[in-house]
């Protein structure tokens, strides 16, 4: 018996996919795709400010961002240039684009740019992320941090269940703060504010929920605090709420 006593049945389209794979090539052969730690393949879902968005199966560790952004999805928009990445859902820490990152120990231990980076288990972890459920989420130079965050704290607030109040309230104060930022209506406090009530919430939950609403929020304050405190500035341009639902709209229809 399943959820609610009744015949319950959850299907990951993803393995489902590997399922072919593995009848058709037999499971010593499928485990030859990918890398030895990091076997098979992947389903990446590109969305964001590419070319070609969309579904992509990849060979796990196999193909950098480089080549799944460049090759597969075209690359940025015209006249745009990349800025971030969000690899594994919105729950997955932020990357910029800019960024270098020390991979492995010891001899194995490599710089790596964040184009260099291969789509892995392993190497999204070492690099301060996971590669969780492949939504790979692109942002180009167009998009303010701000109005990102905003949009990840209005999910998560919207999706917590309300059953521990570290999830229920921290996740609503996170929206409100990060409303007060986007709408250039927040003082430099406030960025301080929703970074500490982020570490609040996290590793003091019932479920993993709580980390996946904190991580995107520690993350982008780590990677963007400068964007963010510009924003709370006297000559912040963007000081509308106007502007902000302007954006909100847009980002339905591009
Ligand atoms: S952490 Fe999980 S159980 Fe707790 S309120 Fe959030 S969604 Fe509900």
């Amino acid at each position: 018996m399943g959820l609610y006593m009744s015949p319950t049945i959850v299907n990951n389209v993803e393995s489902l996919c590997h399922v072919v794979h593995i009848l058709r090539m037999g499971g010593a052969e499928y485990l030859k795709l990918g890398t030895p730690r990091n076997s098979g393949t992947r389903i990446v879902c590109v969305s964001g400010d590419v070319q070609k968005p969309g579904y992509y199966e990849i060979e796990v560790g196999k193909v950098t961002f480089e080549e799944l952004l460049f090759d597969m999805c075209g690359g940025p928009k015209e006249g745009r240039k990349l800025k971030a990445v969000i690899p594994g859902g919105s729950s997955s820490k932020i990357l910029r684009c800019d960024e270098t990152f020390q991979i492995g120990r010891g001899d194995d231990a490599k710089e790596l740019t964040f184009w260099q980076l291969p789509l892995d288990f392993d190497t999204l972890a070492a690099a301060g992320s996971m590669a969780g459920s492949g939504g790979v989420i692109v942002m180009d130079d167009s998009r303010r941090m701000s109005w990102v965050l905003n949009n990840i704290t209005h999910f998560y607030a919207h999706e917590s269940c309300g059953q521990c109040t570290p999830c229920r309230e921290g996740s609503t104060w996170m929206k409100k703060v990060s409303d007060r930022i986007a709408e250039g209506k927040a003082t430099p406090e406030d960025v301080k504010t929703l970074e500490e009530i982020a570490y609040q919430i996290d590793g003091k939950t019932v479920c993993a929920f709580g980390e996946a609403s904190a991580w995107p929020v520690e993350a982008m304050i780590d990677k963007y605090r400068d964007e963010l405190l510009a924003e709370t500035s006297e000559d912040n341009t963007y000081k509308s709420s106007e502007r902000l639902e302007q954006e909100r709209f847009l980002a339905t229809v591009r």
